[in-house]
């Protein structure tokens, strides 16, 4: 069985902490290097139903996607939220340890997880990692829809591939326009829109995208805008990130035993749409049209 130490260098082995961003937060929250660890389960928020979870389950660590405290903090008191958090995951000794952008320029990472989900084929990364000989790390990916379909049918598609959340798919463009090349970026995708336009792919898949960018893309080119839900973008990781581990394990004949957490923790909870809607803004209403 190993210790904590060996799993965690294991884990820094395939997203290396000194690739994350400069204001990033990643690495060990908290734990024992000595401990022994047997039970893995991976989420994207480290949030109090994920460590109940990680409780009920017996785990032993607990890998998220997003930081605990991305700042530094002068309080761990349970009478915080966060600070609750570290009570839970210690008084059931389990360590919490972070791979957000390291996981997200990895390759593979968070993007490819994606782009898999959506059964595309890769071509190379959105940005890619200057120190890569390889081309093959960076933010995001560029992608081929194989076979190419419309908009309102890539929309689709994506949203019975990712994980069902309230918020759904939101899209914008021609729905009946083809989709052949789409460039994805799990997460907070609107900063990048300057290399999705250089990447002159007919698609961006992405979440959080804010009115003025989406905005000034829609203007700029006929750029179709795919925006999932944060939490449904990065999920999809936590399934690769699950089965390297496995990979790792088997190699070392650990016997780990993994999980991923399957508990919806998108902060929007539902969605309420519009009565008045135009009735092409419903793909699902409207199919063939
Ligand atoms: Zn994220």
């Amino acid at each position: 069985m190993p210790a904590l130490s060996e799993v965690i260098a294991a884990l820094d082995a395939l997203w290396p902490p000194e690739r994350a961003e400069q204001w990033d937060a990643v690495g060990t929250v908290c734990g024992d290097p000595d401990a022994p660890v047997r039970r893995v389960l991976f989420a994207v928020d480290p949030v109090q139903e994920v460590a109940d979870e990680a409780v009920a389950l017996g785990a032993d660590l607990l890998v998220t996607h997003h930081p605990l405290y991305l700042r530094g903090t002068t309080t761990v008191s349970a009478g915080t939220f966060k600070g609750r958090v570290v009570h839970s995951l210690i008084k059931h000794d389990i360590a919490l340890h972070v791979a957000h952008t390291n996981a997200d320029r990895a390759d593979p990472g968070v993007s490819d997880a994606l782009a898999g989900a959506l059964d595309l084929r890769i071509t190379g990364p959105l940005v890619p990692d200057p120190d890569d000989p390889a081309g093959r790390r960076g933010l995001g990916r560029i992608c081929e829809v194989d076979p190419p379909e419309t908009l309102a049918a890539f929309a689709e598609r994506a949203a019975g591939r990712l994980p069902a959340t309230a918020q759904g798919i939101r899209v914008a463009g021609d729905r009946e326009a083809l989709v052949r090349t789409v460039a994805v970026c799990g997460g907070s995708g609107d900063s990048l829109f300057d290399e999705v336009r250089a990447a002159g792919v007919d698609a961006y898949v992405t979440a959080d995208l804010r009115h003025h960018p989406a905005s000034e893309a829609q203007q700029h080119s006929p750029l179709a805008l795919v925006d999932a839900a944060h939490w449904a973008t990065e999920w999809p990781w936590t399934e690769l990130a699950a089965a390297q581990l496995d990979e790792v394990s088997d190699r070392h004949g650990w016997g780990l035993r993994t999980h991923v957490s399957r508990l919806v923790t998108d902060p929007w909870t539902a969605h309420a749409p519009s009565p008045s809607a135009p009735a092409a803004a419903t793909f699902a209403a409207v199919p063939n049209d």
